[in-house]
């Protein structure tokens, strides 16, 4: 699909709505997992998924808490032009929802407004044993586990592999998904679930893939571009 064409549709629709994944945030330097600069190339002793499970979290605190301040959050990076011009369409009237599989925050840092970051977000963490909150900051300035002062541990706010998703955001989520006209969907392999089966739920026209690399689900779009999304979102007029 050329990106004229693009323009049209977004133009035309009534309701369009993105589903973005980690590739959406390489443009702003930050790595995704599955491509050759990814976090699974990155030589760790373990996998990601076992890294950032629930069980490691639970049995090696502190291996995972490295590995999270290394790898994960990076509180310098900036929105690109893929966030920015989705912030414009929402502004505009031309984009009813975000969707992401991303934790980085980036979507609301441009002025997104109804974004349903479906895996949490670093930019949260939370006590285990009191609930209060911790910025961003706040955990990455300790060394070690980080501890709340009640002494409970601390847990960055994103939803780690075998965690369920947030009820009221995947709710969210599949209701902007079921009602849209027009899906873009952007920066994602489509191999984590449930998050990749959210599309399922499209019921309708226009169903669009924006990705810089072939995905397992192409056949199931009807139009395909293969580019980087911060790029060829620039080149839309809002
Ligand atoms: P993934 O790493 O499995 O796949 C990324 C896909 O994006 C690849 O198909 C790649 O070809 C494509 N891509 C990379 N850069 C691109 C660009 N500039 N333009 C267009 N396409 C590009 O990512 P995923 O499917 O999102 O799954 C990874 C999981 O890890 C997600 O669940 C996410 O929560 C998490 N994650 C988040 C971040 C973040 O918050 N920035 C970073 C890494 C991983
Ligand atoms: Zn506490």
């Amino acid at each position: 699909m050329t990106i004229e064409k693009l323009q049209n549709i977004i133009d035309i629709s009534n309701s369009t709505v993105f589903f973005g994944g980690a590739g959406v945030s390489t443009e702003s330097g930050l790595p995704d997992f599955r491509s050759p600069d990814g976090i699974y190339m990155s030589k760790q002793k373990y996998p990601p998924e076992t890294m950032l499970s629930h069980t490691f979290f639970m049995e090696h605190t502190e291996e995972f808490w490295d590995f999270y301040r290394n790898m994960l959050y990076c509180p310098e990076a900036k929105p690109n032009a893929a966030h920015t011009k989705l912030a414009e369409l929402e502004k505009a009237g031309k984009l009813t929802a975000v969707i992401t599989q991303n934790i980085d925050g980036l979507h609301s840092a441009a002025g997104s407004k109804n974004v349903f970051e479906l895996h949490g977000s670093a930019l949260r963490n939370y006590c285990m044993k009191c609930g209060k909150f911790y910025s961003g900051d706040e955990v990455m300035a300790v060394k070690g586990i980080p501890k709340c002062t009640c002494d409970g541990t601390i847990k960055p706010d994103v939803v780690l592999y075998e965690e369920s998703l947030d009820d009221e955001t995947v709710s969210g989520a599949i209701n902007a998904i079921a009602s849209a006209d027009t899906l873009i969907v952007a920066g994602t392999s489509l191999t984590v679930y449930p998050a990749a089966g959210f599309i399922r739920y499209f019921r309708g026209k226009n169903l669009i893939l924006i990705n810089r690399d072939k995905t397992a689900m192409d056949s199931a779009f009807s139009h395909i571009i293969h580019g980087k999304v911060g790029e060829i979102m620039n080149k839309i007029k809002v």
